[in-house]
């Protein structure tokens, strides 16, 4: 069945696709269903699997290409456009997704819009083979890139310029681009876990959380290792070695049927027993695919329950504020019995010059 029958399968009223606005190789959703990329594109889907495309002049001739949906070009403004043809109808619409100025050109034109959510999301929590095998290619790749930056000379060098070698060492190795801005983070600027790259060189003794990933074939990579910069002084790779206890818990627990409240919690007993439970104030891990931050998610507050084919970040991290940060992560796709990881690049905490 195709993604939009498989869509079409959960509607009881049209749905009109049309968000995320924009993100890395063009509105996620849309390109999901129909392969088009385009930053300015809506798919009309009928619960009778009828789908209607609209977009603009810019992409007009690689959406006539879209097999099995009818094509109508827009102007530019498109929600306006939308709305004059749909005037009268009642029609779902993606409220986590539509800007606030699209629902009103669509209400302003007569159209009955109401919210619906996840509809799309929940399709693309499950890979197919196909899309299984672009993440095993993009996580190899991480792997490749982690394995070449562990050669590189960190002392000396700025968390900027590490982070500049390894997006371009992606692209290089035929990445399409980065799945979101490289974090390296030294000493206590890894105390911040979605820290920024500075511009202070780094020196030795300390640890480097880097947290990185590629896009290929429209799918994106996640992978953060944390290594030690020359000698470091033993409660770093004591605090390493607790994160890693940690990681391995939350891998043992991800399978099928386990939720993801669960699979976070396995991995903060060990943390917990350290005494540094309030060092980890993030969730587990988030799912990965055509977007670095997908359902399901890994979480105290989550609802979801893992199943075959969904690919997850396992990720917990420690944050000493104003001294030091560790994190480990891996992507890995939930299996009939397990899971496997799509990432395999050593876990041990390497040493760097
Ligand atoms: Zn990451
Ligand atoms: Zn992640």
């Amino acid at each position: 069945m195709t993604r939009i029958a498989r869509l079409a399968a959960l509607l009881e009223e049209p749905l009109l696709v049309a968000g995320p606005p924009y993100v890395l190789g063009g509105q996620a959703n849309v390109r999901y269903l129909t392969g088009l990329q385009s930053s300015n594109a809506a798919l009309l889907v009928e619960p009778d699997a009828t789908a209607t495309l609209f977009t603009d002049f810019r992409y007009a001739a690689r959406a006539r290409a879209v097999r099995n949906v009818t094509f109508v070009e827009t102007a530019r403004n498109l929600l306006t456009a939308i709305g004059e043809q749909l005037s009268g109808r009642r029609i779902a619409f993606e409220e986590a997704h539509l800007p606030c100025a699209g629902y009103r050109a669509l209400a302003d034109a007569g159209v009955e819009a109401v919210p619906a959510s996840g509809l799309v999301e929940s399709l693309r929590a499950v890979k197919d083979e196909s899309e299984i095998a672009s993440m095993r290619r993009a996580g190899a790749l991480s792997d490749e890139i982690f394995a070449a930056l562990a050669q590189e000379r960190f002392t000396g060098r700025t968390e900027r310029e590490l982070a500049w070698w390894i997006e371009r060492s992606f692209r290089e190795a035929g990445a399409e681009g980065v799945s979101f801005d490289s974090v390296v983070a030294a000493g206590a600027t890894a105390s911040s876990p979605h820290a920024v790259p500075g511009d202070r060189p780094i020196e030795p003794g300390v640890l480097v959380t880097i947290d990185a990933g590629c896009v290929l074939d429209g799918y994106c990579s996640d992978c953060t290792r944390t290594f030690a910069v020359g000698d470091v002084p033993d409660r770093l790779s004591e605090l390493h070695a607790l994160c890693l206890e940690a990681q391995l818990a939350g891998l043992a627990a991800v399978g099928p049927g386990v939720h993801g409240r669960a699979a976070d919690a396995a991995s903060r007993v060990s943390i917990e027993a350290g005494g540094l439970g309030w060092a980890y104030g993030h969730g587990l891990g988030h799912g990965g695919g055509v977007q670095i931050h997908e359902a399901p998610v890994l979480r105290p507050e989550s609802t979801d329950v893992l199943e075959p084919g969904n690919v997850v970040s396992v990720e917990p991290g420690i944050y000493l504020p104003d001294d030091a940060g560790v994190r480990i992560e891996d992507l890995v796709l939930v299996t009939a019995d397990g899971c496997e990881r799509l990432t395999q690049f050593t876990k041990e905490l390497l040493t760097v010059e």
